[in-house]
């Protein structure tokens, strides 16, 4: 019942209180940290580093092993941040705030301006307070990786790694530059910044495999897939296609690579090769001609990208579509790879010829 009949003041103020107390707890254990630093009792009990040790002998995270050593070595260096802490003027979380601002080599008028600050920003000013060191940069550059790893059957890859601070923003900046000449789609919805970087990044890795951007979706590129077409016709269960080695892709990625022929197919029967793409699945260099000089661009409504034309099936090579150059138009690299075959849009086979328009059509089943 005691609580019920408490204020909110009053808890608001036996909050500060409690705080108080902490600091006061956490200034007593930097002192004790810092006489145990001396006579390096991490070093006793085989621990690499106090840090190290204190995290396991309290039980704490790391972080706070990491603060409460930097507190128990520069507190009593900074006389007067210790005194106001001991005075119970600042939380102990605001001397090592201010304590890592002096640390970096902050002025006095800096460090004035920073009584004013909350927590956060002073982290910030602290961060770019701190001079980048040869040592920093060698850090850098010995963690530097990236590493691109398919998930567990295949189906998606995730992408992670470290740059140093050129190359990174080296990166972005190619990412962005690309991202940003990715269009809208024609019905105004806008991929996230993220989603058009992913593009962008995809569209550069292709570019550097087939010689730049100029280069048409060429035939039979560096990347081949293996198709079960056993499987892929519905005798072998009812995921549809299984590629045996290499990617492992769905009904949907399986036909984009059908419609554009940039990739080589193998197709499997009995685990030998039957038959690859470059018979009858490529579309014939004399209709890809006429189809791109019929089209002059890309025929969707309003696009005006040149970017990686191509000729693309109307009606789906896996639902009897044919090379025949009725059912064939030219689209730009993002309303083909994006807009049709990631997103799922179809051109809309009643609009004119040269301005066409997608329609969102519902996700299908899987093919048989
Ligand atoms: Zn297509
Ligand atoms: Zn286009």
């Amino acid at each position: 019942m005691l609580f019920m009949t408490r204020s909110a003041d009053d808890m608001v103020e036996r909050l500060r209180q409690v705080e108080a107390e902490i600091s006061d707890l956490r200034c007593e254990q930097a002192v004790l940290i810092n006489e145990l630093d001396k006579i390096n009792v991490a070093g006793r009990d085989g621990h690499r580093s106090i840090n190290e040790w204190l995290s396991a002998e309290l039980d704490v995270s790391r972080a706070s092993a990491t603060e409460l050593v930097f507190a128990g070595r520069h507190l009593p260096k900074n006389r007067p941040i210790n005194f106001r802490l001991a005075e119970g003027r600042i939380t102990f979380d605001r001397a090592v705030g201010l304590l890592r601002l002096a640390d970096a080599g902050a002025d006095p008028s800096t460090m004035e301006h920073a009584e004013s600050l909350d927590l956060a920003t002073l982290g910030r000013v602290t961060a770019q307070q701190r001079r980048v060191t040869r040592r920093d940069e060698r850090e850098v550059a010995a963690e530097r990786f990236v590493s691109v790893q398919p998930n567990l059957d295949g189906s998606a890859w995730r992408l992670s790694g470290l740059l140093g601070a050129v190359d990174g923003r080296i990166v972005e900046a190619a990412l962005s530059e690309r991202a940003d000449r990715m269009r809208m789609l024609p019905d105004g919805d806008l991929a996230t910044r993220g989603q058009r970087q992913a593009d962008a990044l995809a569209s550069i890795a292709r570019d550097s495999l087939d010689g730049g951007s100029d280069a048409a979706g060429s035939p039979g590129g560096r990347v081949t897939v293996l198709v079960d077409l056993d499987e892929a016709n519905g005798t072998g269960g009812e995921e549809g296609c299984r590629v045996r080695y290499g990617p492992r892709v769905g009904p949907t990625v399986l036909e984009e690579l059908l419609c554009t022929g940039a990739v080589q197919i193998v197709g499997l029967s009995g685990g030998r090769p039957v038959v690859t793409s470059d018979a009858a699945r490529i579309i014939p260099p004399a209709v890809r001609s006429f189809v791109a000089h019929r089209d002059g661009g890309c025929t969707i409504a309003g696009c005006t990208s040149r970017y990686r034309l191509g000729p693309h099936h109307i009606v789906p090579r896996c639902e009897g579509g044919t090379h025949d150059p009725e059912n064939l138009t030219t689209l730009c690299w993002f309303h083909h790879h994006v807009a049709i075959h990631e997103m799922g849009m179809r051109i809309d086979a009643g609009s004119p010829p040269l301005r066409r328009r997608l329609t969102r059509a519902p996700i299908g089943p899987d093919p048989p």
